[in-house]
């Protein structure tokens, strides 16, 4: 089978969800559409539905989890726990799932891998094992019994390597899914499909031409492509236990270097100085070097990491104000060094789009949403639903701000992307078409 891109490889439903616990109030635990009434289940009061239907669908696995919910309520468990329970019911039921047109992509609980041995040698893991064990025995106590603790340590290594991020089309995270066949894609980081989700089904697309002959024909990225090499490489080690060897990963060198580069010491040239090893080299455009015994670098190389964790607890705990005043704190500070193609200015003017977002400063929002476009566009692949959606949120604040001409530009090339990542069915692309349609009649007034 060919598939040109854009077109939908396959559609997969999950065997197991969890939402979000900040996603309660606001989503469908079972099918995951946003909804603004949603009724709470009468017994645990925990888990809202949308309806009657999706109430109905899910019973069969929430009625042994209603009564565990019961046991430490009011305290809802994190999603990680939860998952687990519903996976050990989900056994316990003996339900598989029906596969009936997955083809070469069915595929039994019982078949993923676990990488339980890598787990035992692996103490954060286990010390999150043990803490989920303990939880789960309160939440099961008088209900039911659990399996023995290698028989959970296996559901568990499924569980870390094998789930998925349930995003909205957004890309913002709703909560977390397990779907049997999708865990045969592989992963690369110069992938040739990408996954969406709508609802709570997973759309696996195709962004270039393939030619499928098997599952192990297609490829998708695990992880976010931003990072450089070694850090994608880390990632990939940490939560899934293999080491990368896709094609991009040994090819782009020159790629890494720009993405640590800091800028000429002369401050009238635009250049850049890359790093290679622990080195900047010369300025890429005038070739000045960089002077030795430069105090600033020094403490840029040394404070660095500490700053960017800082400012991303924030964001984590939505605290806008404090992203903004952390962030620009440490731009004014090394602003000599900075180059807006490094990854640290991009990720940083990244948390301040959106902190602005979040606070209704449409304007600011702007500014730091464009600084995103030229290192997104370099680093990303074309078709990433990141840059298409990075392109959206900014046409939306120049449509906004009333900058027609911009806003067209932006949200065609929003347009671009989305219908191939996304596809013309998805809500997130009819929102886009309305607004394109919006931004022509403004330009005919
Ligand atoms: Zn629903
Ligand atoms: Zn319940
Ligand atoms: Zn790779
Ligand atoms: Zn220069």
């Amino acid at each position: 089978m060919k598939v040109e891109h854009g077109a939908v490889i396959q559609k997969f439903k999950p065997f197991v969800t969890v939402l979000s616990n900040e996603n309660h109030g606001s989503y469908c635990e079972s099918c995951f559409l946003k909804r603004t009434s949603l009724k709470s289940c009468t017994a645990c009061k925990t888990i809202k539905y949308c309806g009657v239907q999706c109430q109905r669908r899910e019973w069969n696995i929430h009625k042994l989890e209603c009564k565990c919910l019961k046991n430490t309520a009011p305290n809802v468990p994190l999603p990680s726990v939860r998952m687990m329970l519903r996976l050990i019911i989900k056994e316990k039921l003996d339900c598989e799932d029906d596969q009936g047109d997955y083809g070469i992509w069915r595929r039994g609980f019982a078949d993923l891998m676990s990488h339980s041995d890598d787990i035992k040698t692996d103490s954060k893991r286990c010390e999150q094992l043990t803490q989920i064990m303990f939880t789960l025995s309160s939440l099961t106590k008088g209900v039911m019994e659990l399996p023995s603790a290698q028989h959970i340590l296996e559901i568990f290594g499924k569980m870390l390597t094998n789930s998925f991020t349930i995003c909205n089309g957004e890309i913002q995270s709703l909560g977390v899914g397990l779907y049997l066949g999708a865990s045969w894609i592989d992963h690369s980081c110069d992938p040739n499909a990408v996954i969406v989700f709508e609802g709570n089904t997973l759309v696996l697309r195709a962004v270039k031409a393939i030619q499928i002959l098997s599952t192990r024909d297609i490829s998708v990225s695990y992880i976010d492509l931003l990072p450089t090499t070694k850090d994608r490489k880390d990632a990939l080690r940490e939560q899934y236990y293999f080491e990368c060897t896709c094609s991009h990963c040994s090819n782009c060198d020159i790629m890494d270097q720009k993405k640590l580069c800091i800028k000429c010491q002369d401050n009238s040239c635009t250049g850049f100085c890359v790093k290679t090893g622990n080195t900047f080299q010369c300025c890429n455009k005038c070739g000045l070097s960089i002077s030795e015994n430069n105090s600033l670098l020094e403490e840029f190389e040394k404070e660095t990491e500490n700053k960017l964790t800082e400012i991303k607890e924030a964001k984590d705990s939505k605290d806008a104000d404090l992203v903004l005043r952390l962030a620009k704190q440490y731009r004014n500070k090394y602003n000599r060094i900075l180059h807006p193609l490094s990854l640290r200015h991009t990720k940083l003017a990244d948390a301040m789009f959106d902190a602005c977002i979040d606070l209704g400063n449409w304007t600011d929002a702007l500014v730091y949403g464009l600084q995103t476009i030229e290192p997104y566009r370099q680093y990303y692949p074309s078709f990433s639903p990141i840059l298409g959606v990075q392109y959206m949120k900014i046409g939306k604040l120049q449509l906004y701000l009333q900058r027609f001409q911009d806003a067209l530009n932006s949200l065609k090339k929003a347009e671009s992307i989305i219908s191939v990542t996304h596809g013309k069915d998805h809500s997130l692309y009819v929102e886009l078409a309305e607004m394109l349609h919006q931004t022509c009649q403004e330009m005919q007034m």
